[in-house]
């Protein structure tokens, strides 16, 4: 008896241990070292990569992926596929006649990238290219908690600029080197995420870097990572006032070391401008374009607005964790990298100075955060799209009563379209480009900017800087930032994160009938979509005097501080879901009523705002 109860103890030992390893939070850890070398005349590099990669997950491996992003400029490949498919081909990727630009590209303005030896520990492994993934079997498995370092030679070709990388972009832009390395896929919670480069969105290991690139002495160089060697490199990054050692031979050789990135891009180009901001206690700024009186004027005015956007995120979602900051023009459009952002040079400064905002904000969503983008493409463009909304109307000093009323506009013509899919599907397969654009950036966005009609305002923003100090460096899930608000809040907010991101549901609330019962007042609302919310209701009488009513929805279990502290407010019953109807009463008539309005924030997404209104004489 004795011994059986022994034996039920330990196993009762084992199960709650393998029980606590299921829930507790890991992730991968890579540390590259890699050296490039770049022939800036027939676009072709080749590198060494030592990567050190540290399985923390409790599961052994015996394969692994690598990213080839380059290889998807090619006629033929899944992007090219997809481009010749899609009924609304990307503008940039497609000639006049629409016709897929990589399927035009030749021998050799094609992009690749291949890996030609691999070794694990010393001992050769077998790996077989798939497109974009080169997967690899392993010698021997990564045991949870082990590490194993993989030695590699690969060689590239830049594409002809079609998308985010390349070369010679429109504005003469030599080289936009991002996604153009061997780059290790994500292995986490959910298992391997080696996706194919279709279209859009990304997702890493986190780690440190160390890169040596060796490029023709008279290209200026920037990107993710600290210069290591900057007096022997000049080109502006030298110590103010001193002077530069002459370096012997065609080429230099650029260090850079990034702690704790999941990404590392570069660009460089022989005419760019090299101009240095040093922010008072924070990171330094860089700013590189090319050297043409067209692009002095926008360029110099994007740097102070990157001081005060920088300020206005480290104040409202927390502070940024790198010394460095660079705004490089390249790419095409913006795309935002780890330290580092590539814009195109734009004519006027309003595009270029909105552009760097919010590729600056996905440093904080994209970079610290980085959420699966992938999979959970709103709460990456669409919170970023929420904070520089925020903050463009802060230090441009634009003035608008609701920042995101484009983003609303934009979400109820996705839902006019008819066209509308399910936040939760993935970038990559969406039916076409709009309604993927419109879900992660505007649906995205109202995501918060509407939670903060749910939660209120203060809490709110409490919320996004909760849930960055909670999950920096951690690759939140939709359930962190639906916690997080819970925990801000003291609310159950479930039903909002199904309805919203997981279905196409659509709220519609309206005022049904106004009926006066002698001195008073009886006004039935009606709820018309599926998804819940909770009410404010306003009215204002005949004297122009304004009072509130708030419904809150039941299974919300909570309340909302009185968003219009100078207005009284009733809070009212709970209303619960299932209810098509919700009444109340005011003690006074009818004819003391000028106006009924269903939320005056407008920041409730009501697909019909028209039965929100109901004015006296109509
Ligand atoms: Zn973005």
């Amino acid at each position: 008896m004795r011994l059986l109860v022994t034996i039920l103890l330990v196993q009762g030992f084992v199960f709650s241990a393998l029980a606590q390893n299921q829930t507790s939070y890991w992730q991968q850890h890579v540390d590259y070292a890699m050296e490039v070398d770049m022939d800036v005349e027939t676009y072709q590099y080749t590198g060494t990569q030592k990567l050190v990669y540290t399985n923390n997950s409790p599961e052994s491996l015996n394969r692994v992926y690598y990213h080839l992003y380059f290889n998807a400029f090619q006629p033929g490949s899944e992007m090219d596929m997809r481009l010749q498919s899609i009924v609304d081909p990307d503008e940039r990727m497609v000639d006049e006649n629409k016709k897929s630009r990589i399927a035009a590209l030749n021998s050799s303005e094609i992009g690749y990238l291949h890996t030609e030896t691999l070794t694990q520990d010393g001992n050769k492994v077998t790996f077989n290219e798939e497109g974009t993934v080169l997967v690899v079997n392993l010698a021997s498995p990564i045991p949870p908690g082990g590490k194993t370092t993989f030695e590699m030679t690969f060689k590239g070709q830049v594409p002809v600029q079609i998308r985010r990388s390349g070369r010679n972009n429109k504005d003469g832009v030599a080289l936009s080197m991002s996604q153009w390395y061997p780059k290790m896929a994500e292995y986490d919670f959910e298992g391997w995420h080696a996706d194919p480069y279709i279209a859009r969105e990304f997702h890493g290991v986190w780690g440190d870097f160390d890169v040596k690139l060796t490029i023709d002495k008279n290209y200026t160089v920037g990107g993710t990572g600290y210069l290591q060697n900057p007096q022997e490199i000049g080109h502006g990054y030298e110590d103010a006032g001193t002077s530069v050692k002459k370096q012997k031979g065609k080429k230099l050789t650029w260090h850079f070391k990034a702690p704790m990135v999941h990404d590392f891009m570069w660009a460089a180009d022989p005419e760019y401008v090299h101009d240095v901001l040093q922010m008072k206690n924070g990171p330094t700024l860089h700013f590189l374009y090319k050297n043409d009186p067209k692009y002095a004027e926008t360029w110099k005015a994007v740097q102070p607005l990157t001081e005060k956007a920088m300020n206005f995120f480290n104040k409202n979602i927390g502070e940024y964790p790198y010394e460095q900051y660079s705004v490089i023009q390249g790419g095409d459009g913006g795309m935002e990298y780890a330290m580092s952002t590539l814009i195109t040079g734009g004519d006027k400064p309003g595009s270029v100075i909105g552009t760097m905002i919010h590729e600056l904000a996905h440093s904080w969503f994209q970079h610290v955060l980085a959420t699966n983008e992938a999979k959970h493409e709103w709460m990456d463009e669409g919170f970023t799209s929420f904070i520089s909304a925020l903050c463009s109307n802060k230090i441009r000093e634009q003035g608008k009563e609701n920042p995101f009323e484009n983003s609303y506009k934009r979400y109820y013509d996705l839902v006019q379209s008819g066209k509308e899919q399910p936040q939760a599907t993935h970038a990559d397969r969406y039916d076409s480009n709009t309604p993927y654009g419109i879900s992660a950036y505007s649906k995205g966005a109202i995501f918060l900017a509407q939670l903060g009609y749910v939660i209120g305002q203060d809490k709110l923003m409490e919320t996004v800087k909760k849930y960055y100090a909670d999950f920096k460096f951690k690759h939140p899930v939709p359930n962190d930032i639906k916690r997080t608000a819970e925990k801000v809040s003291g609310m159950e907010l479930g039903w909002y994160l199904t309805d919203w991101t997981q279905t196409t549901n659509t709220i519609d609330y309206g005022i049904k009938k106004v009926s006066e019962n002698g001195s008073e007042t009886t006004i039935t609302l009606e709820r018309i979509g599926l998804m819940p919310m909770p009410l404010d209701i306003l009215i204002v009488y005949a004297d122009d005097t304004r009072e509130t009513f708030y419904a809150p929805l039941r299974m919300m279990r909570g309340e909302k501080e009185n968003p219009y502290p100078s207005i009284k407010r009733t809070v009212l019953e709970d209303w619960p879901w299932t209810n098509p109807n919700f009444e109340f009463t005011l003690s006074k008539p009818i004819s003391s009523i000028k106006a009924i309005m269903v939320d005056p924030s407008l920041l409730m997404a009501d697909v019909n705002p028209e039965n929100n209104v109901w004015q006296a004489g109509e």
